[in-house]
């Protein structure tokens, strides 16, 4: 048995198949959680490193997004107010 950092609510999660990284989610609050550690088992607040890989995935689009680019800078290149 484990507990939330959140609300201190008593999580039951299968000691026998959690494994470190495993997320759950508080039945209590809602927060998302995960394993950090098996034995003893505890939990942790998941952080948002899923979203950081996300990120990556984007770095791939931005190699299109270069060509667009070379259109912004003529246009700043020509500065109105010069
Ligand atoms: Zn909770």
């Amino acid at each position: 048995m484990a507990t939330c950092p959140e609300c201190d609510a008593p999580i039951e999660v299968d000691e026998v198949d959690a494994d470190v990284g495993d997320e759950i989610s508080c039945t209590e609050c809602g927060q998302n959680l995960v394993v950090v550690n098996t034995d003893p088992l505890e939990l942790d607040f998941a952080t948002d490193e899923d979203d950081e890989d996300e990120d990556d995935d984007d770095d791939l689009d931005d190699e299109d997004d270069e060509l667009d680019d070379d259109a912004d800078d003529d246009v700043e290149d020509g500065d109105w107010d010069e």
